[in-house]
This record gives C-alpha cells, structure tokens and sequence, in this order.
C-alpha cells in the first residue's frame, strides 16, 4: 500500500559544517524520533534556530553547536523538511549515518503533542516507512535508544505511548486505520494500546496469588478497593510504565500489579 507524501513547506538549510555537511548518506535503516527541548516553541522558531543561528555558527560555552533534523513538526500540525533525506543531518549522534531525524514540537510540562501535531507524525512516520520499507513497530526509535538521552521527554516517560505512536504508524501504513480515527495517545485524554490490528489478540492476566486492585496505576493504601483471587483472569487493556512496578489496567477500569511473582500474562 503507497502511503501519500504529508504536505510539507520545504525550506533546506544552506550547506554548512554546523548542520548540514552536505554528506551523502548510504542508507535509511531507521526514523529517529526526538522533541525539540522546550515545549510551547513554534516549528517554525526551531527552523529557524538551525537555519539561521546554527548554520552560522554559534557558540554555547566557547563550544560551537552542531545540529539539525531532516523534518521539524509543529503544534498546528505543520511539517518542515529542513536536510534533503539523501544527507546527513545531525540529529542522533551515532545513528546519523542510517537514520533519519525528527524533531516534534511539544505542549505542556510533560511534553506531550497536539492531537494536529500527533495526526501529522503519524502521517509523516508512515509515509517514510514506505518509501524505506520500513516497519515502525521495530524501525522507529527514539532519541534515547541510541543515546540514553531523555529524548522525546514523552515517549521516554511513557513508554506504553511510545509503542502506541508505533502501531498507529504501523496500521496507519497498512491501511488498518484511516486518518479521521487516528487518536492522540498522548494528550491524557486518548485511548492507548489499541491491539496489533492485524493480530486482534487479547492480552489475559492470570493471578498467581492474591493481589490488590487498585482505583489508581500507583501502590498508595488509598487506591486500595479490593482483592483479586489467584486462579482468576482477567484482560488487560494496558501496561502503565512506572518506576519500580509496572501495573497493568484491567478491562473493568481498575489497576493491579504487573509483577512477575503475582501475574502472568497470555495471550488468546
Ligand atoms: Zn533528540
């Protein structure tokens, strides 16, 4: 299935040795995910940054900078290709050579993205995974898989989102969800883990002792509401990444532990 180019206001970089070398890059294994640093700044500010201050050379503690992106995507949903994707840019560090730079603009203290911002990530992911022939489920990956850097904040801190922006790439690409149903995931307000279309697999929790169920993803005595018998199964809607112990939300809206030694996930 061809996935259609995203509109996009193209506006390339001069060549220069802060942001745009000019190298040729021999392939593209990956799509590197990354947020721009500081939420609530517009795409375009950030274009600029590079193109105009970057570019020129700046310095940041007697040190010049020395980055850039391919694309840089904006809250209103815009999209700037800013480093022909023949090139590299410098966006990940060691993943340069075969991977191709994103830079999200973000919005509010946790750094989240605007449901135009998240339709158009989603639309700009799959059209370059097929023309790469890319999977976004095992090709896509952040900032932080190569360097341990907290890049995008979001997805770092929310891992469970993380491998939902994925599958929407992914069914996106294969025609499994049209652009009118994708939902942010990221906005606190959007459904997450909407399962692996192609697989419609149910994920089960088999209790192998006694836990509690809790009104909230956290191990607070006030979240306490009850007990879960072992033997019982239940379907798990979504894993919560927390530090400590991950937790797992029931299809009844209630949370209990994800660890090991009390739970065992299967699927159906
Ligand atoms: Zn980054």
């Amino acid at each position: 299935m061809m996935v259609q180019k995203p509109e996009m206001i193209e506006k390339f970089m001069k060549i220069n040795k802060y942001g745009r070398p000019g190298t040729k890059r021999s392939k593209t294994t990956k799509i590197a995910w990354h947020f721009t640093g500081q939420h609530d700044v517009p795409a375009k500010n950030t274009v600029s940054y590079f193109s105009n201050v970057v570019a020129n050379g700046y310095k940041v503690n007697g040190k010049y900078i020395y980055a850039s992106s391919h694309y840089v995507m904006g809250l209103e949903g815009e999209i700037y290709y800013i480093v022909p994707e023949t090139e590299i840019a410098y966006t990940t560090n060691s993943a340069n050579a075969y991977s191709i730079g994103v830079e999200c603009a973000t919005t509010g203290v946790d750094d989240h993205y605007t449901d135009e911002e998240y339709k158009s990530m989603v639309k700009l992911g799959a059209y370059l995974a097929c023309k790469y022939k890319l999977d976004p489920r095992k090709d896509f990956i952040r900032h932080y898989d190569v360097t341990r850097k907290i890049c995008p904040r979001y997805f770092v801190n929310h891992k469970s989102h993380w491998e939902q922006f994925k599958l929407d790439c992914y069914n996106y690409l294969n025609g499994l969800v049209k652009e009118k149903d994708i939902v942010n995931c990221t906005n606190g307000k959007g459904i997450t883990v909407i399962p692996d279309a192609t697989q419609n697999k149910t994920q089960l929790v088999r209790i192998l002792q006694d836990v509690n169920i809790r009104s909230a993803a956290d191990f607070t005595d006030a979240s306490v509401i009850g007990v879960v018998k072992k033997g019982g199964v239940y379907t798990v809607v979504e894993k919560i990444e927390r530090t400590g112990t991950d937790m797992y939300k029931l299809k009844s809206g209630v949370y209990i532990t994800a660890s090991k030694k009390y739970v065992e996930v299967f699927e159906k």
